[in-house]
């Protein structure tokens, strides 16, 4: 285990390997999907800014690229159940085919709120895309249309995922035990 992944106790949950071989599927399925329509890719800020570059180069589509910024966690570990907007889309999303790129669902609140406020733009289709889904966590009815990985009800860094805004750099998903 590297340096940084040290300092806190953790364990390699999912590998560089495997994050690889099933965000290669995913675009797949969803190039697909697209069936040769253009696409407006909506990276959710931060956790997802890793998966979302992968999983774009793996999309065969006319993509665009967008970003939007949403808070729910601060520094905890544990969501405070409030979600908003902190950066907004750049372009319109009306009559447009629209993925949302989004790390991890947990409670499925961001991605609730997420869904509604993108749905009431009118896209034409509004696709979403997790890397990590919580079936244990979830508190809504909310279910990704494609999903990377089902895990457990445990807290992942790595791969983009953060604690108090560290650990993203790793290459690789790795569950955190305890905290030093
Ligand atoms: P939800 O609204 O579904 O409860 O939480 C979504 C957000 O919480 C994610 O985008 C992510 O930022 C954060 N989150 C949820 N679970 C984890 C986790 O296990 N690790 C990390 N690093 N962030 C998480």
């Amino acid at each position: 285990m590297s340096q940084i992944a040290s300092q806190l106790k953790m364990s390699k949950l999912i590998d560089e390997k495997k994050i690889a071989a099933r965000v290669k599927e995913m675009g797949e399925q969803i190039t697909k999907a697209c069936k040769n329509e253009d696409l407006i890719a909506v990276c959710v800020l931060k956790g997802s800014f890793m998966f979302y570059s992968d999983l774009i180069r793996s999309i065969d589509a006319d993509i665009r690229s967008d970003f939007l910024g949403c808070a729910s966690y601060g520094d905890a570990m544990k969501s405070s159940g409030e979600v908003k907007l902190t950066l907004d889309l750049t372009n319109g999303i009306e009559g447009k085919n629209v993925l949302l790129v989004e790390d991890i669902v947990d409670s499925g609140l961001t991605m609730s709120f997420l869904q509604k406020t993108l749905a009431a733009r009118n896209p034409k289709r509004l696709m979403s895309a997790a890397l990590l889904f919580k079936p244990e966590a979830l508190k809504t009815n909310y279910k990704p249309d494609y999903v990377g990985f089902e895990i457990g009800n445990e807290f992942v860094v790595g791969y983009g995922l953060d604690y108090q805004n560290r650990y993203r750099n790793l290459p690789y998903i790795a569950v955190v035990n305890s905290l030093n």
